[in-house]
């Protein structure tokens, strides 16, 4: 497939989406990333296979049936190219036709304390700063009739079309926006926030923005890093840059009240581990291991 053609299958299934993912082809088309040319250069490596098996669960997987045999000479070198051209895979993992891609979060471990609390079956569903839409394809696992993914990050908007170039493109959408940039439709069942209150230079516009996509029976997921005390306000906070805040839960609590929100409910707390975000093959940088103290 030329460079040029190589997103039309994305764009397809963007037409056919919302007005706001039909409007997102633009913003695409006028990205000027640096990275751009090697990141369409991988996406146009990718070969052309069709998967007869699908899995949505905790390795997000597309490949060949028991029959047909694993893949390999030319095409599964190609594949592996075109994957590797996308680094740094942060969030997955993901299995394409036996090529393992075990990317930087095992995401699977925090969507496992999720997952049990909300329903999503028949849901529509929006996923604020969704990386590249590894938690969609869970969440068309457990049900929901449509995923809308917004993040700014073009790569993860790639990683998600070579993922859908072989499991589908219209279940699952990752488009290139803030939400800031996210003009109000139809309102989502369930809005999802996750790993990016923090990261917010005004972290109760945020929850307010949330709120804006949400109709009187809307469930919201808001996931954050918390303290047990005074708020912090690192600037840096275990090497991620751009941490604003790390809130405490009464502050959580505030945001979501100030919002509009009913009916706050604490489900999980737990402490991220080097066995759930590591350095790999796939994001070979600094990750949390080098940053703890
Ligand atoms: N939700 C994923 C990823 C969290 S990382 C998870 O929980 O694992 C935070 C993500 O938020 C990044 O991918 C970043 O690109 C995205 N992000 C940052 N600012 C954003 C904004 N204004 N609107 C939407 N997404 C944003």
């Amino acid at each position: 497939m030329s460079k040029r053609s190589v997103l039309e299958p994305l764009f397809a299934a963007w037409r056919e989406a919302s007005p706001v993912a039909r409007g997102c082809i633009d913003v695409l088309r006028s990205a000027r990333h640096g990275d751009l040319p090697r990141w369409t250069a991988a996406l146009a490596q990718l070969p052309r296979l069709r998967a007869s098996t699908a899995s949505f669960g905790a390795t997000v997987s597309a490949g060949f049936g028991s029959g047909d045999g694993p893949l390999d000479g030319k095409e599964r070198r190609d594949l592996e190219q075109a994957l590797w051209g996308l680094l740094p895979w942060r969030k997955g993992p993901f299995d394409l036709f036996g090529v393992f891609v075990d990317a930087e979060w095992r995401s699977h471990l925090k969507w496992a304390r999720i997952a049990p609390h909300v329903e999503l079956a028949g849901c529509r569903v929006l996923d604020v700063g969704c990386g590249n839409g590894y938690y969609g394809w869970r969440m068309v696992e457990a049900g929901a009739e449509s995923v809308t993914g917004v993040d700014p990050s073009l790569l993860h908007t790639l990683q998600n079309a070579a993922v859908g170039a072989y499991l589908g493109h219209g279940r699952n959408l990752v488009l290139p926006l803030r939400l800031e940039d996210l003009a109000v439709q139809q309102p989502f069942d369930v809005v999802f926030s996750m790993g990016v209150v923090y990261h917010r230079r005004d972290p109760a516009a945020h929850v307010r923005a949330l709120a804006g996509h949400t109709h009187a029976e809307s469930t919201v997921v808001l996931e954050s890093l918390v303290v047990d005390g005074a708020p912090l306000k690192p600037g840096r906070y275990a090497a991620m840059r751009n941490v604003h805040v790390v809130p405490n839960m009464a502050l959580l609590r505030r945001w979501l009240a100030d919002a509009g929100f009913r009916h706050a409910e604490l489900v999980n707390v737990s402490t991220t581990t080097p066995a759930e975000q590591r350095a790999t093959a796939w994001m070979p940088y600094h990750s949390l291991a080098n940053a703890l103290d």
